[in-house]
């Protein structure tokens, strides 16, 4: 039987990539183009994506060979499974890899937004001192509410009470209480998370269902002065809501990964003096990223 032939759409570190040369013919392209992608997939066993190629149903049907599509990361939004399914073509993630990551950057984004720690720099950087302007927060004692308590929300839970002794609200529908126990919160009703916490953080995935799942109607239930921050999926807030709550001082902050459109462009969230913006680098660490490539090979 002739080796592979496996295509990375989107680089991989090189130890997974070692990993797929023993036993298979590896191309590395990581800036092919959607239409150049349609022309080359007919030749490939197996195609390995990140965040940035799409795997579309015309894909699909382009790639007669293909057996497995894979996603070094979580999400598989960029993988049409329907479409995969239709070609009995398995699709394979690496879903633990990059938990810790993004639980930091979720602690990060909390801290930096609470301390204004990016304009506090900005400022610096300007030759100004500005200290009597930076009057921050503590996060040590206050309610976190975690919306999503799979993987990475129940690890940013754990980081919270455990350094910061935050009390942790949870919601998650498809979740027993006894799991969301286990895990370290305590479960509650969406409604009850929305008005008990000081800090929210999203940890879902972007559906039908979590779309804009924090709109206006949401942010008017919330404490005063509640701070956001999300590093799930762009979509799960509507940002034009967002920037309301935030003009009328509902919202006292947001940090945000990701975005409803990526990369957003010049837009009145991105923008916004209260919110502080990453451009979705929640799985960037060295060690989260070799931890997927060496699961997904
Ligand atoms: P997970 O599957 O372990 O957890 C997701 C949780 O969301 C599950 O427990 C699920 O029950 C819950 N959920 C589903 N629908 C819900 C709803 N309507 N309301 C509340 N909860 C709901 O996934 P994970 O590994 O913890 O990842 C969480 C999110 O983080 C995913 O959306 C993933 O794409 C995103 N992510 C972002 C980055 C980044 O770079 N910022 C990197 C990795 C993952």
């Amino acid at each position: 039987m002739s080796a592979w032939k496996v295509l990375l759409t989107d680089g991989l570190e090189e130890n997974g990539q070692a990993i797929l040369r023993e036993k298979a013919e590896v191309d590395n392209c990581p800036t092919i183009s959607a239409e150049e992608l349609l022309q080359v997939v007919g030749e490939y066993d197996a195609v390995i994506v990140r965040g940035r190629t799409k795997i579309t149903p015309a894909v699909f049907e382009a790639a007669k060979k293909l057996k497995v599509a894979g996603r070094a990361g979580v999400g598989v939004d960029n993988i049409n499974l329907e479409a995969a399914k239709a070609h009995g073509v398995t699709v394979v993630n690496s879903p633990t890899a990059t938990t810790i990551a993004v639980a930091e950057l979720t602690i990060g984004l909390m801290l930096a937004s609470v301390r204004e720690i990016q304009r506090a720099d900005a400022t610096m950087k300007q030759n100004q001192w500005l200290k009597k302007q930076f009057k921050g927060a503590e996060l040590t004692g206050k309610t976190l509410g975690v919306i999503g308590f799979g993987r990475i929300g129940a690890t940013v839970a754990k980081m919270a009470s455990c350094a910061f002794e935050m009390k942790i609200l949870a919601y998650d529908p498809l979740l027993t209480n006894e799991q969301i126990s286990e895990r370290g919160g305590t479960p509650v009703p969406f409604d009850e998370l929305l008005a008990g916490s000081d800090f929210i953080t999203l940890h879902l995935p972007l559906t039908s269902e979590t779309r804009n799942i924090l709109n206006a109607e949401a942010f008017a239930k919330m404490k005063d002065g509640v701070r956001i921050v999300c590093a799930a999926r762009g979509g799960v807030i509507d940002e034009d809501a967002l920037v309301d709550a935030l003009n009328i001082g509902k919202v006292a902050s947001a940090a945000l990964d990701v975005f409803a459109s990526e990369p957003p462009g010049e837009c009145a969230v991105v923008s916004h003096p209260k919110v502080i913006c990453t451009p979705h680098i929640g799985a960037q660490t060295e060690e989260a990223q070799a931890r997927a490539a060496e699961d997904i090979a």
